[in-house]
């Protein structure tokens, strides 16, 4: 779903399997733990959920690019056009998770991790 960007990477869980902890590949840094922390991983560029459709984290870099887009609401589909409008393609590496949960009927969800190496300081 998330093709376009150069570097990608798709994880999809069995149903009722736990999405995995999803580490950064260059300092090992847990994802999540770096988007909560108050000073989190400098590869870290966003974590997007599929099940709430929004950006759970940005970093600063790509919050400063976010706000010269004028779409504020992304949906997983638009997630790729959007990071490649906004110029965050040649040097990203997306991480897409695939997971499902059991709630009365099966609900599938995909998160997308976007982790840069050459992050602009
Ligand atoms: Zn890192």
């Amino acid at each position: 779903m998330f093709q376009p960007i150069r570097f990608y990477a798709a994880i999809e869980q069995p149903l009722s399997f736990r999405p995995p902890r999803i580490h950064c590949p260059a300092c090992g840094k847990p994802a999540f733990a770096a988007a909560r922390a108050p000073r989190p991983c400098e590869h870290l560029e966003f974590v997007y959920s599929g099940k709430l459709g929004v950006f759970e984290y940005r970093s600063a870099t790509f919050l400063q690019r976010c706000a010269k887009a004028a779409l504020q609401e992304v949906t997983l589909d638009q997630l790729a056009d959007y990071v490649l409008r906004i110029g965050r393609s040649n040097s990203l590496l997306a991480i897409e998770v695939t997971y499902g949960a059991i709630n009365g009927r099966p609900a599938w969800h995909t998160d997308v991790y976007g982790f840069d190496f050459c992050a602009e300081e």
